[in-house]
C-alpha cells in the first residue's frame, strides 16, 4: 500500500467548541513521510505540531495536542476522519487554539476530504502490526489491544441514563465506506446539567443542539432526535480512532474497549508506544520524493 495525500488544497470554517468564535481550517497536500501536521497560523510565528502522542497535552473533554504555549483542541475527529480515509500525510492550518466543531461528527470531514480527492504517492505506507495483547485497565473501564487484520473493534459503553443504557458496537472492521456510513455521522453528546456546569465556567462557549446531542435527565433535547440508535457508541468509536491516529501510522489489530474515552485511548498508545516488543513496522523503507 502507498501513502496517500490529498489532491489540492481545500478549506472550511466553523466556530471552536469552547471558544464559540469562527475558526478557518486549511488542508494543504503534504509530502511523502512527513505524516499530519497541524499549523497555528495566527500566533506572530507560525507553530507546527506534529499530530504524534508525543504532543498530547490533555485528554480532558477532547484531545490537545500543542508545543510550548501553542495548543490546538478537538482534533480527534477530523484525525479520525483522515485515518479511516488513508490520509497519511497532510498539513493542517488552523487560526485558532481548536479545531472548528462542525456538525460534533466527523461527516463534515469527510466531504472536504472526498472533495479534495487523494493520490498514491511513491513511498510504501509503514503499519504497526499488533504481535501480542496490550491492555489498560481504571477500574471498571479498560481496552486492550491484539494482533489482527486491520483494524477491528469492539466498544461497549454503559451509561445509567435512559437514552443510553449498554451500547455495544461489535466487530466494526474499519474501511473508508464502513466509517462513511456507520461511525462518520455520530456526533459529540453531552449531559445538560454538565454542559450548564461547562458554560458557568466559560467553557463550551460554542456548544449547542447544532453540534450536541445533549441530554437533560431523560431525554434527548434535539428535536431531530438521534441519528442511529446507537449513535453514542459510535461516537465512541469515532474518538478511538482519532485517538489512535496519535500512533502516527495505521495500525494491524483489534480492539476491546469497555466504558474508555480519550484518556485511555491515550494510555493505551502510551503503553503501546512504551512496549515496542508487542508490535512490527512493516513497509518500513525510506521515503521516495514524489
Ligand atoms: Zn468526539
Amino acid at each position: 500500500m502507498s501513502q496517500r495525500t490529498i489532491a489540492e488544497k481545500i478549506s472550511c470554517t466553523g466556530i471552536g467548541l469552547h471558544s464559540g468564535e469562527p475558526v478557518h481550517l486549511t488542508l494543504h497536500p503534504a509530502r511523502a513521510g512527513s505524516g499530519i501536521t497541524f499549523i497555528r497560523t495566527d500566533l506572530s510565528h507560525p507553530v507546527e505540531i506534529p499530530a504524534r502522542h508525543e504532543a498530547l497535552v490533555s485528554t480532558n473533554l477532547a484531545t490537545t495536542i500543542g508545543r510550548g504555549d501553542a495548543t490546538i483542541s478537538t482534533v480527534e475527529h477530523l484525525l479520525s476522519a483522515l485515518y479511516a480515509l488513508g490520509i497519511d500525510n497532510v498539513q493542517v492550518e488552523v487560526d485558532g487554539p481548536e479545531i472548528p466543531v462542525m456538525d460534533g461528527s466527523a461527516a463534515p470531514f469527510v466531504y472536504l476530504l472526498r472533495t479534495a480527492g487523494s493520490f498514491d504517492q511513491r513511498s510504501e505506507r509503514p503499519t504497526l502490526r499488533i504481535r501480542e495483547a496490550l491492555e489498560v485497565r481504571d477500574g471498571d473501564r479498560h481496552i486492550r489491544i491484539e494482533p489482527g487484520e486491520g483494524l477491528s473493534v469492539d466498544y461497549s459503553v454503559d451509561f445509567s441514563h435512559p437514552a443510553i443504557g449498554r451500547q455495544r458496537l461489535e466487530d466494526f472492521s474499519l474501511d473508508d465506506a464502513a466509517f462513511e456510513h456507520g461511525i462518520a455521522r455520530a456526533r459529540t453528546f453531552g449531559f445538560l446539567r454538565d454542559v450548564e456546569a461547562l458554560w458557568r465556567a466559560g467553557l463550551a462557549k460554542g456548544g449547542n443542539l447544532n453540534n450536541t446531542v445533549v441530554m437533560d435527565d431523560d431525554r434527548v433535547l434535539n428535536d431531530e432526535g438521534l441519528r442511529f440508535p446507537d449513535e453514542f457508541v459510535r461516537h465512541k468509536v469515532l474518538d478511538l480512532i482519532g485517538d489512535l491516529a496519535l500512533v502516527g501510522m495505521p495500525i494491524e489489530g483489534r480492539i476491546t474497549a469497555c466504558r474508555a474515552g480519550h484518556a485511555l485511548h491515550q494510555a493505551l498508545v502510551q503503553k503501546l508506544l512504551d512496549t515496542p516488543e508487542a508490535w512490527i513496522v512493516e513497509g518500513l523503507m525510506a521515503a521516495v520524493p514524489d
